[in-house]
């Protein structure tokens, strides 16, 4: 009885080493399976959680020996390229279109400053441009003249002609009046109707004055459409150096003098 029991407890300790020796073995075996499956879709995991393209794009081709995850990585590969097409062209559409809307922006900009009829500025443009050229001539200590021009009889070439003869005198009374000032310099616009403005900057008045007298004569040489003459009245607000005014200051104190020459005769510039 005690040999058997010897054997029997021989035997025993061997099963349990035998059973704990396989038990090691398949955790062994079960723990590279895991690492040898987990590892490549653990890189696929985080390069898919980075947010940046080219890492997918650029996983190795095969990743791992297990064929599925070959497939996964392929597709995500793929899913990448396709992705990266997509914000290529979205990136291509949006700058095309920025810059549509660039351009389109300024035309409105341009057009909402500029007179459709004579392509001078309009009175929006005006009084932007008017502001600037004060303020820097102030701050410049420099002269500026404003000068208003108001067509004679304007009515009576509409009257006869009709209004869009009466639109080609406006366009040549603009261009006669731009030819007379400095380009980038001097501002021409036409403040509204068949009147005018006209901003002398650093400029002597006497200057101002036989320019002025040079746009009459032009007037009195040459007939604004067909054979219609036209004349022009001028009201002259002068600022010296260093003398200080508004925009709206000079504009009154030109449209009194324009006035005066309306009711003194016409055809002549009052300073
Ligand atoms: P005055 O010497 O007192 O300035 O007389 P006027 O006839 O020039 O002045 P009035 O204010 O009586 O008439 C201005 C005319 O200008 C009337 C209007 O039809 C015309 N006019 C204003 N804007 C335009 C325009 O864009 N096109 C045309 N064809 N005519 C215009
Ligand atoms: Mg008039
Ligand atoms: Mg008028």
């Amino acid at each position: 009885a005690s040999y058997h029991e010897s054997i029997l407890a021989t035997y025993t300790q061997s099963s349990i080493v035998i059973i704990l020796v396989l038990f090691l073995c398949i955790g062994g075996v079960g723990s590279l399976i895991a690492w040898y499956i987990g590892k490549p879709i653990h890189r696929l995991n985080q390069v898919a959680n980075e947010k940046d393209l080219k890492r997918v794009q650029m996983l190795p081709n095969p990743l791992s020996g297990v064929s599925e995850i070959n497939s996964l990585s392929r597709g995500l590969s793929s899913m990448a390229d396709n992705l990266a097409d997509i914000m290529q062209n979205l990136e291509e559409k949006v700058a095309e279109r920025t810059s549509y809307l660039q351009g389109e922006n300024e035309y409105l900009l341009e057009s909402s400053l500029t007179d459709e009829l004579t392509g001078l500025y309009n009175r929006r443009g005006f009084n932007l441009a008017f502001e600037e050229a004060l303020a820097l001539s102030q701050q410049r200590q420099q002269q500026l003249t404003f000068v208003l021009c108001d067509i004679d009889h304007f009515k009576r070439v509409n009257d006869e002609f009709g209004h869009s003869v009466g639109d080609l005198a406006l366009i040549s009374v603009a261009m006669n009046l731009k030819h007379h000032v400095r380009l980038g310099l001097d501002i021409v616009a036409r403040y509204g109707g068949e009147e005018f403005a006209l901003v002398f900057v650093n400029t002597d008045i006497d200057q101002v004055l036989l320019r002025l007298d040079d746009i009459r004569q032009g007037f009195e040489r040459n007939p604004v459409v067909k054979e219609e003459f036209i004349t022009m009245s001028f009201g002259v607000a002068h600022l010296g150096e260093g003398e200080l005014s508004s925009a709206c200051e000079l504009i009154d104190q030109a449209d009194q003098k324009l006035y005066k020459a309306k009711n003194t005769g016409r055809d002549q510039v009052v300073i």
